[in-house]
């Protein structure tokens, strides 16, 4: 598989939603130095081995600052319980995953499970993961908890959780725009129910998704709809029912409309671009300011893990 283009971009495609599988609810066993930490009066719990402490020490710091916005956000009234597992190996974790996840994951959110498992070694290795992935992760089990019996498409769900975790940064922006302007860009229906395996495609899916989620909303009446949208979402048991209700056409419409948007926005910025120097200049001093921050972020991570 293809190296990540930049480590920004790890963080972001590195958070991925598996709920698709059936079988019972189990408790995987516990290390055998394992620990377990109740973030109360929060649902949580953080089972860790005592080597990881550190970074389970900053999980339940993420928890703490961002469960309150995040359930907010979402209007869900009252929490049920997570579980956070922070593991040297989520894959190896579960091995009911080996399957269903990528190689390049960082974090899983294990929807019918109500659990998030924290590949430790990735989550430490890129710039800012921990602060982007735990947040993502939540989204995904809270939005499950608010909206348990709808299976919505994976581009609104994925756009809600970068939204959620504020993951966007002008490096995706760039991104999205090459995207767009190679082909590279997938339509929302082909990234409803499932993602590109592929790791540098998978980026860019992830990248549409967010753009769609917060076009949708930026244009349709402000992000503090999201609680009634998700509301209607659950009443009417069908999210295309549902979304054509709320915003007066359906997300086929929306798909056209979007993959012109992006064509029409993204090419004449590129224009821009090419006929302007001054802002090339600027790109490359923006990247170096970026590039230093991903080094000292690295820095952080590793005093961490000491
Ligand atoms: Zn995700």
């Amino acid at each position: 598989m293809r190296p990540p283009s930049c480590a920004r971009s790890l963080a972001l495609a590195l958070a991925i939603a598996v709920g698709a599988w059936g079988g019972a609810a189990r408790a995987p066993a516990l290390e055998a130095d394992g620990l377990t930490r109740s973030l109360s009066p929060l649902p949580v719990t953080i089972r860790y081995e005592k080597r990881h402490r550190r970074v389970a020490d900053r999980v339940g710091e993420i928890c703490a600052e961002e469960i309150p916005r995040l359930v907010g956000e979402i209007g869900l009234a009252s929490m049920t319980p997570i579980e956070i597992i922070v593991t040297p190996d989520a894959r190896r974790y579960d091995a009911s995953l080996m399957a269903e996840i990528p190689t390049w994951g960082v974090a899983f959110a294990v929807l019918e499970e109500q659990r998030i498992l924290v590949d430790v070694d990735r989550a430490t290795r890129a710039y800012n993961s921990l602060d982007e992935v735990v947040p993502h992760e939540l989204s995904h089990l809270l939005v499950y908890q608010r909206v348990p019996r709808v299976r919505m498409p994976i581009w609104f769900l994925e756009g809600l959780a970068q939204w959620q975790a504020q993951e966007w940064s002008l490096v995706d922006s760039w991104q999205l725009m090459n995207a767009v302007w190679s082909g590279g860009a997938p339509r929302l229906r082909d990234v409803s129910w499932s993602y590109p395996a592929d790791e540098t495609r998978a980026q860019a899916a992830y990248r549409v998704s967010y753009a769609a989620f917060t076009q949708l909303f930026a244009e349709g009446g402000g992000f503090e709809r999201l609680p009634e949208f998700l509301a209607d979402i659950d009443r009417t048991r069908s999210f295309n029912d549902a979304f054509q209700d709320f915003w007066g056409f359906t997300v086929d419409d929306y798909d056209v409309y979007l993959h012109d948007d992006l064509q029409r926005k993204y090419h004449s910025r590129l224009l821009v671009f090419q006929t302007e120097p001054l802002f090339g200049i600027a790109a490359v001093l923006f990247l170096i300011v970026i590039g230093r921050h991903i080094i000292r972020s690295r820095k952080r991570y590793r005093e961490m893990e000491e």
